[in-house]
């Protein structure tokens, strides 16, 4: 399953915005729970410049560069490669309804997505790890899919056996960031969640323009 293993800071400078790829870090918490500036985007002083040779003169802005930019930023967001991605628009084409809302629901509904909502993991990269790992089960069974699609009804629980490691146990402690949205809930003494509905557009805390990428795949 391949994946981006270089910097994750060196995204968000690509991209000029925070995209929240290190979890804690990117809040500012530090490892012992104290506040200090981590994140560059936030560090008083600081340029943050975009990675690679700096360019004088015009910036480029056309309609192919932003909804470039707008694509490689919802794809780096969710931690995906350009043919997951690219799969999940085709998928989407596919769906009665509007392509790039459908789009993002299928993205925002993968297991790895869940986890992290539910602040199981404080990254998308984590959960993805967490997943992978085999400490989550669906409705009882054992899901080590990162891209597995969650639907309305499921119980999303970490494996009993693991749920007195020392990763799982930290959940407990409130200087994990969770970004639980309406349509699911988690209980962190009992490490369970449950899918109460599939996500609509308004559920999907991102500031994606879709419609942009959609124009852009289908060019
Ligand atoms: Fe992005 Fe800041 Fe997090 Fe680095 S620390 S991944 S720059 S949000």
């Amino acid at each position: 399953m391949a994946k981006y293993t270089g910097p994750s800071c060196r995204l968000c400078r690509r991209e000029g915005e925070k995209l929240y790829l290190k979890g804690n870090r990117c809040y500012n918490i530090a490892e012992d729970g104290s506040n200090k500036d981590l994140c560059p985007f936030d560090k008083k002083d600081h340029k943050v410049i975009p990675p690679g040779p700096q360019r004088n003169g015009r910036k480029k802005n056309s309609d192919y560069s932003q909804q470039l930019r707008e694509k490689q930023k919802c794809k780096r967001i969710y931690g995906l490669l350009e043919k997951q991605f690219y799969g999940y628009y085709k998928q989407a084409e596919g769906m009665k309804g509007i392509t790039g809302e459908n789009m993002l629901i299928l993205i925002e509904r993968r297991l790895d997505n869940v986890v992290y909502l539910m602040g199981i993991a404080t990254s998308r990269a984590q959960a993805r790890q967490v997943v992978c790992h085999g400490h989550i089960t669906v409705n009882g069974k054992k899901v080590d899919i990162p891209s597995y699609l969650v639907k309305a009804g499921d119980v999303i629980e970490v494996k009993s056996e693991k749920a007195d490691n020392k990763f799982f146990q930290a959940l407990k402690d409130a200087t994990i960031k969770s970004t639980l949205p309406a349509w699911v809930t988690f209980d962190r003494v009992a490490l369970k969640g449950e899918v109460l509905s599939l996500p609509t557009r308004e559920d999907i805390d991102s500031k994606i323009k879709e419609h942009m990428i959609v124009e852009l795949y289908s060019k």
